[in-house]
Protein backbone atom coordinates (compact mmCIF):
# COMPACT_ATOMS: atom_id res chain seq x y z
CA UNK A 1 0.00 0.00 0.00
CA UNK A 2 1.74 3.28 -0.87
CA UNK A 3 2.39 5.33 1.79
CA UNK A 4 2.15 8.69 -0.10
CA UNK A 5 -0.61 11.31 1.65
CA UNK A 6 -3.15 13.54 -0.62
CA UNK A 7 -0.99 16.01 0.66
CA UNK A 8 2.21 14.83 -0.15
CA UNK A 9 0.73 13.90 -3.49
CA UNK A 10 -0.42 17.71 -4.06
CA UNK A 11 2.92 18.90 -2.79
CA UNK A 12 5.01 16.89 -5.42
CA UNK A 13 2.66 17.60 -8.20
CA UNK A 14 2.72 21.26 -7.63
CA UNK A 15 6.07 21.39 -7.61
CA UNK A 16 6.43 19.43 -10.38
CA UNK A 17 4.58 22.03 -12.20
CA UNK A 18 5.99 24.97 -10.99
CA UNK A 19 9.13 23.62 -12.46
CA UNK A 20 7.66 22.93 -15.93
CA UNK A 21 5.39 25.79 -16.03
CA UNK A 22 7.06 28.12 -13.89
CA UNK A 23 6.50 29.39 -10.39
CA UNK A 24 2.87 31.43 -10.18
CA UNK A 25 3.24 34.45 -7.88
CA UNK A 26 0.27 35.91 -6.38
CA UNK A 27 -0.10 39.64 -6.56
CA UNK A 28 -3.61 41.68 -6.38
CA UNK A 29 -5.05 42.03 -9.49
CA UNK A 30 -7.64 44.36 -8.87
CA UNK A 31 -10.52 45.55 -6.94
CA UNK A 32 -12.99 42.91 -5.40
CA UNK A 33 -15.93 44.74 -7.63
CA UNK A 34 -13.79 44.55 -10.92
CA UNK A 35 -12.25 40.95 -10.16
CA UNK A 36 -15.79 39.73 -9.71
CA UNK A 37 -17.02 41.21 -12.76
CA UNK A 38 -14.25 39.79 -14.65
CA UNK A 39 -14.70 36.32 -13.49
CA UNK A 40 -17.89 36.75 -14.92
CA UNK A 41 -16.38 37.07 -17.96
CA UNK A 42 -13.99 34.60 -17.96
CA UNK A 43 -16.42 31.95 -17.28
CA UNK A 44 -15.38 29.40 -20.21
CA UNK A 45 -13.92 32.31 -22.15
CA UNK A 46 -10.36 32.24 -22.90
CA UNK A 47 -8.09 34.42 -21.11
CA UNK A 48 -7.43 36.83 -23.66
CA UNK A 49 -10.69 37.23 -24.65
CA UNK A 50 -11.92 37.59 -20.84
CA UNK A 51 -9.37 40.30 -20.84
CA UNK A 52 -10.39 42.12 -24.02
CA UNK A 53 -14.17 41.85 -23.04
CA UNK A 54 -13.76 43.55 -19.76
CA UNK A 55 -11.34 46.33 -20.92
CA UNK A 56 -14.08 47.19 -23.04
CA UNK A 57 -16.74 46.87 -20.37
CA UNK A 58 -14.64 49.38 -18.20
CA UNK A 59 -14.09 51.59 -21.78
CA UNK A 60 -17.52 51.63 -22.06
CA UNK A 61 -18.50 52.03 -18.36
CA UNK A 62 -15.98 53.90 -16.84
CA UNK A 63 -17.46 53.50 -13.13
CA UNK A 64 -19.66 50.61 -12.24
CA UNK A 65 -22.96 52.28 -11.67
CA UNK A 66 -23.12 53.51 -15.06
CA UNK A 67 -22.95 49.82 -16.15
CA UNK A 68 -25.31 48.91 -13.44
CA UNK A 69 -27.53 52.00 -14.89
CA UNK A 70 -27.02 51.11 -18.62
CA UNK A 71 -29.26 48.49 -20.34
CA UNK A 72 -28.77 44.67 -20.72
CA UNK A 73 -28.15 45.29 -24.47
CA UNK A 74 -25.35 48.29 -23.85
CA UNK A 75 -23.49 45.96 -21.52
CA UNK A 76 -23.82 42.78 -23.84
CA UNK A 77 -22.60 45.14 -27.42
CA UNK A 78 -19.19 46.26 -24.88
CA UNK A 79 -18.43 42.77 -23.84
CA UNK A 80 -19.74 40.62 -27.05
CA UNK A 81 -15.66 40.16 -27.57
CA UNK A 82 -15.58 37.82 -25.19
CA UNK A 83 -18.46 35.41 -25.96
CA UNK A 84 -21.51 34.36 -23.95
CA UNK A 85 -22.30 38.14 -23.51
CA UNK A 86 -26.40 37.39 -23.52
CA UNK A 87 -25.83 35.44 -20.16
CA UNK A 88 -23.34 37.52 -18.89
CA UNK A 89 -24.59 40.78 -19.50
CA UNK A 90 -27.99 40.71 -17.50
CA UNK A 91 -25.92 38.85 -15.12
CA UNK A 92 -23.29 41.72 -14.51
CA UNK A 93 -25.94 44.44 -14.02
CA UNK A 94 -27.53 41.78 -11.55
CA UNK A 95 -25.01 41.50 -9.21
CA UNK A 96 -24.00 45.20 -9.52
CA UNK A 97 -27.34 46.37 -8.58
CA UNK A 98 -27.35 43.73 -5.68
CA UNK A 99 -23.73 45.61 -4.61
CA UNK A 100 -25.60 48.73 -4.37
CA UNK A 101 -28.05 48.08 -1.74
CA UNK A 102 -26.09 50.25 0.96
CA UNK A 103 -23.79 52.64 -1.61
CA UNK A 104 -24.01 54.69 -4.44
CA UNK A 105 -21.42 52.69 -6.47
CA UNK A 106 -21.51 48.97 -6.23
CA UNK A 107 -19.41 48.12 -3.60
CA UNK A 108 -17.90 45.13 -1.90
CA UNK A 109 -16.08 46.62 1.31
CA UNK A 110 -18.75 44.63 3.50
CA UNK A 111 -15.75 41.87 3.12
CA UNK A 112 -13.87 43.25 5.26
CA UNK A 113 -15.55 42.82 8.05
CA UNK A 114 -16.33 39.64 7.16
CA UNK A 115 -14.06 36.31 7.79
CA UNK A 116 -13.66 33.67 4.64
CA UNK A 117 -16.75 31.43 5.36
CA UNK A 118 -18.79 34.64 5.80
CA UNK A 119 -17.01 36.31 2.96
CA UNK A 120 -18.10 33.20 0.56
CA UNK A 121 -21.59 32.88 1.78
CA UNK A 122 -22.12 36.59 1.16
CA UNK A 123 -20.41 35.94 -2.75
CA UNK A 124 -22.41 33.21 -3.18
CA UNK A 125 -25.49 34.65 -2.12
CA UNK A 126 -25.18 37.36 -4.89
CA UNK A 127 -26.77 36.55 -8.36
CA UNK A 128 -25.63 33.78 -10.22
CA UNK A 129 -22.12 33.88 -8.08
CA UNK A 130 -20.83 30.31 -7.60
CA UNK A 131 -18.12 29.35 -4.87
CA UNK A 132 -15.76 29.16 -7.67
CA UNK A 133 -16.45 33.24 -8.67
CA UNK A 134 -16.86 33.58 -5.06
CA UNK A 135 -13.22 32.28 -4.65
CA UNK A 136 -11.44 33.69 -6.98
CA UNK A 137 -12.39 37.29 -5.21
CA UNK A 138 -11.32 36.06 -2.12
CA UNK A 139 -7.93 34.85 -3.22
CA UNK A 140 -7.18 36.82 -6.21
CA UNK A 141 -8.49 40.57 -4.70
CA UNK A 142 -8.05 40.02 -1.19
CA UNK A 143 -5.34 37.26 -1.04
CA UNK A 144 -7.64 35.27 0.94
CA UNK A 145 -6.54 31.84 2.00
CA UNK A 146 -9.18 29.97 0.07
CA UNK A 147 -8.65 27.37 -3.05
CA UNK A 148 -10.40 28.69 -6.04
CA UNK A 149 -12.05 24.90 -7.71
CA UNK A 150 -13.14 25.19 -11.11
CA UNK A 151 -13.74 22.43 -13.49
CA UNK A 152 -9.70 22.22 -14.45
CA UNK A 153 -9.03 22.05 -10.93
CA UNK A 154 -11.42 19.40 -10.27
CA UNK A 155 -10.20 17.18 -12.81
CA UNK A 156 -6.50 17.25 -12.52
CA UNK A 157 -6.91 16.94 -8.82
CA UNK A 158 -9.08 13.90 -9.36
CA UNK A 159 -7.10 12.43 -12.19
CA UNK A 160 -3.50 12.44 -9.53
CA UNK A 161 -5.87 11.10 -6.64
CA UNK A 162 -5.17 13.83 -4.52
CA UNK A 163 -9.30 13.87 -4.24
CA UNK A 164 -11.63 11.00 -4.49
CA UNK A 165 -13.21 10.26 -7.77
CA UNK A 166 -16.87 11.31 -6.32
CA UNK A 167 -15.79 14.50 -5.17
CA UNK A 168 -17.67 17.24 -6.24
CA UNK A 169 -16.13 20.40 -7.30
CA UNK A 170 -18.04 22.11 -4.21
CA UNK A 171 -16.63 19.75 -1.95
CA UNK A 172 -13.40 20.29 -3.18
CA UNK A 173 -12.92 23.63 -2.00
CA UNK A 174 -12.01 23.24 1.48
CA UNK A 175 -10.84 20.00 1.27
CA UNK A 176 -8.14 21.75 -1.50
CA UNK A 177 -7.49 24.60 0.49
CA UNK A 178 -6.97 22.73 3.57
CA UNK A 179 -4.36 20.67 1.81
CA UNK A 180 -2.85 23.39 0.34
CA UNK A 181 -1.79 24.85 3.18
CA UNK A 182 -4.24 26.71 5.11
CA UNK A 183 -2.74 30.58 5.93
CA UNK A 184 -0.74 30.04 2.91
CA UNK A 185 -2.05 32.08 0.06
CA UNK A 186 0.64 31.86 -2.52
CA UNK A 187 0.80 28.09 -2.27
CA UNK A 188 -3.05 27.87 -2.41
CA UNK A 189 -2.39 30.22 -5.34
CA UNK A 190 0.20 28.02 -7.09
CA UNK A 191 -1.95 25.08 -6.68
CA UNK A 192 -4.72 26.89 -8.37
CA UNK A 193 -2.96 28.52 -11.21
CA UNK A 194 -0.83 25.14 -11.92
CA UNK A 195 -4.08 23.36 -11.70
CA UNK A 196 -5.62 25.38 -14.45
CA UNK A 197 -2.90 25.81 -16.66
CA UNK A 198 -2.33 21.89 -16.84
CA UNK A 199 -6.02 21.26 -17.59
CA UNK A 200 -6.29 23.70 -20.30
CA UNK A 201 -2.64 22.72 -21.97
CA UNK A 202 -2.38 18.83 -21.04
CA UNK A 203 -4.76 17.11 -18.82
CA UNK A 204 -7.64 17.60 -21.15
CA UNK A 205 -11.08 16.89 -20.77
CA UNK A 206 -10.80 14.51 -23.41
CA UNK A 207 -7.98 12.73 -24.64
CA UNK A 208 -5.48 14.67 -21.90
CA UNK A 209 -1.86 14.11 -23.02
CA UNK A 210 -0.29 11.94 -20.68
CA UNK A 211 2.67 11.04 -22.77
CA UNK A 212 3.78 14.56 -23.13
CA UNK A 213 2.89 14.84 -19.18
CA UNK A 214 5.66 15.57 -16.44
CA UNK A 215 3.33 14.13 -13.78
CA UNK A 216 3.11 10.64 -15.63
CA UNK A 217 5.43 9.09 -13.35
CA UNK A 218 3.29 9.89 -10.38
CA UNK A 219 -0.15 9.71 -11.23
CA UNK A 220 -2.58 7.39 -11.00
CA UNK A 221 -4.57 8.08 -13.95
CA UNK A 222 -1.87 8.03 -16.78
CA UNK A 223 -2.92 6.55 -20.08
CA UNK A 224 -5.99 5.67 -18.29
CA UNK A 225 -7.73 7.61 -21.20
S1 LIG B 1 -0.66 11.66 -16.51
FE1 LIG B 1 -2.43 12.07 -17.83
S2 LIG B 1 -4.23 11.97 -16.47
FE2 LIG B 1 -2.40 12.17 -15.15
S3 LIG B 1 -2.16 14.41 -14.81
FE3 LIG B 1 -0.92 13.87 -16.59
S4 LIG B 1 -2.24 14.25 -18.38
FE4 LIG B 1 -3.56 14.14 -16.56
Amino acid sequence: MSSITPQDQLAGAVAVLDDFYGRPVLSPRCPPVDELVFTVLSQNTADVNTERSFAALKARFPVWSAARDAEVDDIESAIALGGLAHTKAPRIKSILEALSAHTAEPDLGVLDALDDAAALAYLTGLPGDGPNTAACVQLYSLGRQVMPVDTHVHRVARRLGVIGAQVTAEQAHPLLTEMAGPGDAAQIYAVHVDFVRHGRRICHARRPACGECPLAGMCPSAGAY
